[in-house]
């Protein structure tokens, strides 16, 4: 029998969301999450493809005890987890640090490099490894995969990745920009370049990850050449929660005139900011609706958010000289047509413009929203991070190049 079928892991430090695919045709068998683990409460959610949603509450004690509820139900599916047809599992990892440019194959090197990396990613990396540790016990003559958030920003120039500051002190500490998102930037940038009708090494392209968290990135010719986030997630766009760029000398201020602890400021830039922090809302419907009623901090919030985008589509264009493509993805980019309307306004100059009647257009599928005229196209990408982690990590156990 042939195996085929890939379990995507994605572990928080209190949640796992999984995916059973099967890669010889890109079907999603199953799909779920567990959540509140630890807690007395913890919930299992599980969704089989052919199947009714099945929910439940319970007492989770830990991961082990979430990764063997996953198995259960993947079982009661008849798609359980002692299946031969299961070749490999793969895992998000978020820091992959500058070590790790390709999806790679766990072993006692790997997993010790991965929590080398605990310091540049406290709060990820450890749950990461928690699933991995997991996920090699219930199967441990299976392949584990790990594919790093980081690793698609790797081929970023030193010019790009560098921070301005004292060398040695950077490189002591490992600060640089790593970026995150990387897998559905991706998957993004090469499936906007096969929506073009190119390969992606013809292809120049923004893509534009705009979810709760939400990142930029210029890609030429299917490598990433810059990024918004950072050393951490907290750089570049306003986000749901996160300020994104500001001057660092804020932080100082917080410390000395403020008087907040780092862990405050932390705390504020990360979780209290953004579109929260300005107007209450992080939902983009939420401030869409109250917009429409005439709310001013609303608006507001919109207006910074917008400026913010702008300015990285400008600063990309620039980076990048030559655009084929801004692709706009995740759950705002892929939903609010203001936003994407909103971005690309009075830039006809650079050859940028949505066609009303394509961006009103709701839909599942990567499609065009500029004007067959436009010079540059503007295209609705659904992003798909674990369909991309299974492709990856099956073409890695399968040792062929898969990626389409
Ligand atoms: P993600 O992190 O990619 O799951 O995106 C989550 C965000 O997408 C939510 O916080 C919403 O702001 C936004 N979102 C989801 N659906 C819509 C929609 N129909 N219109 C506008 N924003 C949406």
């Amino acid at each position: 029998m042939t195996s085929s079928r890939v379990l995507v892991l994605n572990s928080g430090s209190s949640s796992v969301k999984y995916q059973l695919l099967d890669m010889s045709d890109s079907r999603r068998l199953a799909q779920g999450l567990v959540e509140r683990i630890g807690e007395e409460t913890s919930r299992v959610k599980h969704s089989p493809a052919d199947g009714e949603t099945r929910e439940w509450s319970g007492a989770i004690s830990d991961h082990d005890a979430a990764l063997k509820a996953v198995a259960q139900e993947l079982s009661r599916d008849g798609l359980g987890l002692d299946s031969p047809e299961l070749a490999a599992i793969g895992h998000r990892v978020v820091h992959g640090g500058k070590h790790f440019t390709e999806p790679t194959v766990i072993d006692d090197t790997v997993l010790a490099e991965i929590e080398r990396l605990i310091p540049v990613a406290p709060l990820h990396n450890p749950a990461n490894l928690t699933g991995i540790r997991t996920a090699q016990a219930l199967r441990p003559d299976l392949p584990q995969v790990a594919v790093f958030d980081t690793a698609f920003h790797t081929t970023m120039p030193e010019s790009a990745a560098r921070y301005a500051i004292d060398v040695e002190t950077a490189d002591a500490h490992r600060i640089r920009r790593y970026g995150f998102h990387g897998t559905s930037h991706a998957y993004v940038s090469r499936a906007t370049a096969k929506l073009l009708g190119k390969a992606p090494e013809e292809a120049n392209v923004i893509v534009l990850h705009l979810g709760n968290g939400a990142s930029a990135s210029a890609v030429r010719g299917g490598r990433c050449v810059d990024t918004s986030m950072g050393l951490t997630p907290l750089e570049g766009l306003v986000m749901g929660t996160r300020s994104g760029d500001l001057d660092p000398a804020v932080i100082f201020h917080l410390m000395r005139v403020g008087g907040m602890s780092a862990d405050e400021i932390d705390n504020l830039l990360n979780k209290k900011s953004g579109l929260i922090g300005l107007c209450g809302d992080n939902d983009m419907r939420e401030i869409r609706r109250r917009i429409e009623e005439g709310d001013e901090s609303a608006q507001l919030a919109f207006d910074i958010y917008i400026h913010r985008l702008r300015k990285y589509i400008g600063a990309y264009y620039a980076v990048l000289g030559r655009v084929d493509a801004v692709a706009f993805t995740a759950g705002v980019g892929e939903n609010a047509s203001a936003v994407r309307e909103a971005a690309v306004a009075g830039l006809a100059e650079l050859g940028l413009a949505v066609d009303d009647e394509l961006n009103a257009v709701r839909s599942d599928e990567p499609r065009l929203i500029s004007p067959p005229s436009a010079r540059v196209a503007v295209a609705v990408v659904p992003t798909d991070e674990e369909l991309e982690i299974a492709t990856q990590t099956y073409a890695l156990v399968k040792g062929s190049d898969i990626l389409t």
